[in-house]
């Protein structure tokens, strides 16, 4: 698994199916073979980045 956003490979897990880039900061969740982004604002509320990306760079491949 690589961060969506920079490709990074440096993927923390921080919980259940959910997981944090230590390269650009955003929390990345999964589902249903989907990797979900959020940002983190400053607030401690999160917002979603998914928008940013296409379905294909999201949807996990590979080994995980
Ligand atoms: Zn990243």
């Amino acid at each position: 698994m690589k961060c969506p956003n920079c490709s990074s490979k440096d993927i923390g897990k921080i919980g259940v199916n959910q997981f944090y880039c230590w390269n650009c900061f955003i929390e990345l969740s999964v589902s249903k073979g989907m990797i979900f982004t959020h940002q983190v604002e400053e607030d401690g509320s999160l917002s979603s980045l998914d928008d940013l990306f296409e379905e294909d760079n999201r949807r996990i491949s590979g080994e995980f």
